[in-house]
């Protein structure tokens, strides 16, 4: 099984990225982002809970998450593997899913860090906020969302460089560049 995390701050291209290895390495894709997008849609209560954190730019509590992400990731019938997108987001959520995946006789095979400077970072969220109407993509929430990379999810970086499994990309580029070093570093695997 290839169990890929693919990690970086909001607006790094984790989901543009994420969609172009499923279609080419053929995994499941979990983004725990669209997971609450569409709960919220729905009117269910999560949604409703979801919404409230979501809206302030700060994270959903860990045991929920992990719930969820258990529930989605035994949804899944088949596959050569999974694309982790947006999660783990903390360092409970990365335990949760070592555990996780040991309990199934898996693992992460590789974490893809896209490192994108911040005031890049900015620029394409907002123009994401006005393309999409995404209602965290304005710059109040997204400043919000950037301190929590940086106190809750950055510390991910050094979690996953003990496990062994951490690779660097730089996510400043074309498309096609970035997906090219994805490539080579699913490839080496
Ligand atoms: P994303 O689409 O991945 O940028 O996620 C949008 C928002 O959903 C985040 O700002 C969080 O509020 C929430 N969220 C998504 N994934 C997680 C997670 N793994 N843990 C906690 N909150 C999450």
């Amino acid at each position: 099984m290839l169990n890929v995390v693919i990690f970086g701050a909001p607006g790094s291209g984790k989901g543009t990225q994420s969609a172009r290895i499923v279609e080419k390495y053929g995994l499941n894709h979990i983004s725990t982002g669209d997971v609450l997008r569409a709960e919220i849609k729905n009117g269910t209560e999560l949604g409703k809970t979801a919404k409230g954190y979501i809206d302030n730019g700060q994270l959903i509590p860990d045991a929920l998450m992990i719930d969820i992400l258990a529930g989605v990731f035994d949804g899944f019938k088949d596959g050569k593997g999974v694309i982790f997108d947006g999660f783990p987001r903390t360092i409970a959520q990365a335990d949760a899913l070592k555990a996780m995946l040991k309990e199934r006789g898996q693992e992460v095979s590789v974490m893809l860090d896209l490192e994108v400077p911040e005031d890049e970072l900015m620029t394409r969220l907002i123009k994401r906020g006005q393309e999409t109407g995404r209602a965290d993509d304005n710059e109040e929430t997204i400043k919000k969302r950037l301190v929590v990379y940086h106190s809750q999810t950055a510390p991910l970086i050094d979690w996953y460089k003990n496990d062994g499994t951490y690779r660097h990309i730089n996510g400043l580029g074309t498309m096609d560049g970035i997906f090219a070093d994805i490539c080579e570093a699913i490839d080496k695997l």
